[in-house]
Formats: C-alpha cells, sequence, structure tokens
C-alpha cells in the first residue's frame, strides 16, 4: 500500500493542475477541498481523484455544451447512427441527413469479452438518450476466409462467434426500444466509397484519405470508416435506393 503524505499529495495534484486547500491528509478516503484546472470548488476523495481526475462540473458542463450542440438537429433531416461495433475499438458517426455532426471512437476494455460487450451495450443505451437517432447503421460481420489468414483457423471462428454476441445484444437494443437499424455489410460501403485496396491496413488508410479529402478533416482509422458506413447509408435512403425508416 502508498501511503502519501500532505506535502505529495500536494504536489501530486498541482503537477495536475489541482489544488488541495486542506492542511491535513489522512487517507486515500478522507474528503478533501480541492479545486479543477478550471476553478471549481468541490470535494474529493484522493482514491477517486487517483482514478478518474475529472471534476463533476466540468464534466456536467462539458455535457450540458455537447446537447446544446448536437440536439440543435437540421430541420427535416432523418439522423443516422452509424457504428463499426467491435469488442476493442469501436467507431462511430452521426449524421443529420448528410450534414456530419460528430464521428469518434472508443476503446473498450476489461478481462473478458463478455465484459467489454456489457461495457458497450452500456455505452449504445448511453448514446441513443443523448442522440436520441432516428436510424442506426451497423456493420454487419464476416467470417474472415481461411485462406488469407495465417494464424489459428479456430481462433478466427472464436472472433466471430464473440462479434455475434456483440451484434446480437446491440440488435437487442435497438428492437426493444423499435428503432429502426440495418446490418450493412462493409463491402457494399467500400463500393461505394471507391476503396479498391485488397490489405485490410490499406482499406482503412483509403477510407481515412477518403473521409479528409470530403470533410476536410481527419479522423481516426475507426471513426473513418464509421463515416463511410453512414454516409452510404444516408446516400442512399435520400435516392430511395434502400428503405429503411418504417411508415
Ligand atoms: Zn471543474
Amino acid at each position: 500500500m502508498i501511503i502519501l503524505n500532505c506535502n505529495t499529495v500536494q504536489e501530486k495534484l498541482h503537477n495536475a493542475g489541482w489544488h488541495m486547500f486542506n492542511d491535513l491528509y489522512i487517507d486515500l478516503d478522507q474528503k478533501l477541498d480541492m479545486r479543477c484546472p478550471n476553478g471549481h470548488k468541490i470535494k474529493m476523495t484522493m482514491r477517486n481523484w487517483q482514478e478518474d481526475p475529472s471534476c463533476e462540473i466540468c464534466k456536467e458542463e462539458e455535457l450540458k455544451k455537447e446537447l446544446s450542440n448536437i440536439y440543435s438537429r437540421v430541420d427535416g433531416e432523418k439522423r443516422v447512427l452509424s457504428l463499426d461495433a467491435s469488442t476493442g475499438t469501436t467507431g462511430w458517426a452521426l449524421f443529420d441527413g448528410m450534414t456530419l455532426r460528430k464521428a469518434d471512437s472508443i476503446l473498450i476494455t476489461g478481462r473478458t469479452a463478455i465484459a467489454r460487450i456489457v461495457k458497450l451495450y452500456i455505452w449504445l443505451i448511453k448514446q441513443l438518450d443523448l442522440y436520441k437517432p432516428d436510424f442506426v447503421a451497423i456493420e454487419d460481420i464476416q467470417l474472415q476466409t481461411f485462406e488469407n489468414y495465417k494464424g489459428d483457423k479456430r481462433q478466427q471462428v472464436v472472433v466471430y462467434k464473440t462479434l455475434a454476441h456483440l451484434q446480437g445484444v446491440l440488435m437487442f437494443v435497438l428492437e426493444s426500444r423499435k428503432i429502426d437499424y440495418a446490418l450493412i455489410h462493409v463491402a457494399k460501403w467500400r463500393s461505394y466509397w471507391g476503396i479498391k485496396a485488397k490489405a485490410r491496413s490499406d482499406q482503412k488508410r483509403s477510407a481515412m484519405l477518403k473521409v479528409e479529402n470530403k470533410f476536410k478533416k481527419k479522423f481516426s482509422e475507426d471513426a473513418s470508416e464509421a463515416i463511410c458506413l453512414g454516409m452510404y447509408v444516408v446516400d442512399k435512403h435520400l435516392k430511395s435506393e434502400i428503405t429503411m425508416w418504417r411508415k
């Protein structure tokens, strides 16, 4: 166990832009009077600070800002959330019609696959509450062909099975909330964007470049793929090539 003295704690906080008002430090579970780098005065224990050194008031303000930005929908446009779901990094994008509102990726960690699936499930529910999409586009899963796979073939089946578990959970959430969704095969959006590369790393790089050209902004590989998927779905709908909203 690490025992911190008052000066060590002060120094640690100071280096992160924080301040502690207490003169006496007892232990990790003592409620301390602190000031965050943005000047908010809050009470927090060192245990909590070490786990997540972020201020509750800052978080609330960020969320409010995010809500006011994101809730201003473009009139008459449908909102689409696209997901390249994985038990590692999940890329996602949000469109109002053809307007890209936001795109990012989220890294899910956890010791077991089911623990990571549960975390992604909780994350999806939060996204649905926050953005209230009309439609969710999910990249379909596929069993990688064995010919191109150099490793253990059984391992490849295990990955596929895990992704199938994840997909089932996502479908359950959307079904139970009566939100329309579609599973889109990766080959569909790749051909729409004219991505012809064969190797996976080249395909990812190609998606990133196409998105950067189109939106004049750089996104991560995973976010870029989610943008490609989302835009394919929105465009196909506008051209009435696929119908996807319930009447
Ligand atoms: Zn703060």
